[in-house]
């Protein structure tokens, strides 16, 4: 017979280091963890270069705990999508440089050396380069709560896409633009990275709900959310937000292909996230996902799009959104071309100022709540 696997969940009410301490020494008991890993890498979720207060990024207590409480070397790395600014700006901002001035943690670029794999998504075969640090050491995995346009929740699955060095995944996006194309590959991503990756620990003190992953409502949860089998903590993490497998895309297609693996949950009781905003695209994923429609309304819900528009009173000029486009949509004087644009939505991801928001297009608006 085999095993269940098990997710546990802790509570921990805030970022105080003992508060954390204690959840996650709670969380390795629960879940039996043994610490035979030697030089792991820590991945957190490194979005943007913002303040840990804002709530976008892996909170940069728990990955102080960790260095202190786990065995051997610890390195910390991610690599943000696409961005020209010097990776030390966001060790700097979002509170990890600290960490590894204090404890043995040291942070690494994982944007250097890499190895290409090829995988199959929604028919298409594509190629990608994974950080070659990441394939040389266990990985342990640290996301942040979060919603996502494109793929309604952003958990530990979705976290491993870091593993991409940065501008490739804008390159990724431009190639292969439908969310559908998207969410198969974050599935069949995962499949191809899970034995390196040792352990999932989902930082859920602070979430982020609405239209994150940067932009959305910073939301007190007041958990810690943890197990082995990645698969099993986001299918249990959806379920806290009220939402099913089938509103989540990238769990619906691997529930569908791989079968959810059977789990427990261990630790304390779980509680439902109170008002739980998902993102503006979830309507337009229902739509898409009914079985029934019509050859008229499919054609219509093809083109149903959420897409990005820059609010030029908050913008302060950066860049970061014009160097990132994959689809170079964005002119230097920060107008969108429509035609272009392939809404990845890799410019509402990056801007370190809140100054891009999302809507409905016009034919969305018009057909849907
Ligand atoms: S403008 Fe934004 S959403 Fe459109 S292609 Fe460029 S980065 Fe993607
Ligand atoms: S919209 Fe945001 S990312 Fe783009 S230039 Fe303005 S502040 Fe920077």
């Amino acid at each position: 017979m085999s095993m269940k696997e098990k997710v546990a969940i802790v509570k921990c009410q805030n970022y105080k280091k003992a508060n954390v301490k204690n959840a996650i020494n709670r969380i390795f008991d629960l879940l039996d963890c043994k610490f035979s890993w030697q030089d792991i890498l820590i991945k957190p979720n490194m979005l943007s270069a913002r303040i840990p207060d804002d709530g976008v990024t892996t909170h940069p207590v728990i990955l102080e705990v960790l260095s202190e409480i786990l065995p051997g070397k610890v390195y910390i790395g991610d690599s943000p999508p696409g961005s020209q600014r010097e990776i030390e700006q966001y060790w700097e901002k979002c509170g990890y440089a600290e960490i590894a001035s204090k404890t043995k943690a040291e942070l690494v670029k994982i944007e250097g050396k890499s190895k290409m794999f090829n995988l199959k998504a929604a028919n298409r075969t594509v190629s990608f380069p994974v950080s070659e640090f990441a394939l040389t050491h266990p990985v342990f995995n640290v996301p942040k709560f979060k919603t996502h346009n494109i793929t309604i929740l952003t958990l530990c699955m979705k976290n491993l896409y870091g593993l991409i060095p940065g501008f490739s995944k804008g390159l990724l996006h431009a190639q292969f633009p439908e969310p559908e194309f998207f969410n198969q590959f974050i599935v069949e991503m995962y499949n191809l990275l899970k034995d390196r990756v040792i352990f999932n620990l989902v930082d859920a003190v602070e979430i982020m709900d609405g239209n994150g992953p940067a932009s959305g409502r910073k939301k007190h949860y007041g958990y810690l959310i943890a197990g082995k089998n990645a698969v099993c903590v986001d299918a249990f993490c959806a379920g806290i937000a009220g939402l099913t497998l089938q509103m989540v895309p990238f769990l619906k297609i691997y529930s569908a292909k791989y079968r959810m693996p059977d789990f427990v949950v261990v630790g304390d009781e779980p509680e439902i996230i109170h008002d739980f905003k998902s993102p503006s695209s979830s309507t337009i994923f229902k739509i898409q996902g009914k079985p029934v429609l019509s050859n008229m309304l499919r054609f219509t819900a093809r083109r149903l799009k959420i897409i990005p528009v820059i609010q030029h009173n908050h913008c302060k000029k950066c860049m970061e959104c014009f160097n990132i486009c994959p689809a170079k949509a964005i002119s230097k004087d920060l107008k969108i071309d429509r035609k272009k644009c392939i809404n990845c939505l890799c410019c509402f991801e990056v801007c370190p100022h809140k100054a891009i928001k999302v809507r409905k297009s016009f034919l969305a608006k018009f057909i849907l709540p």
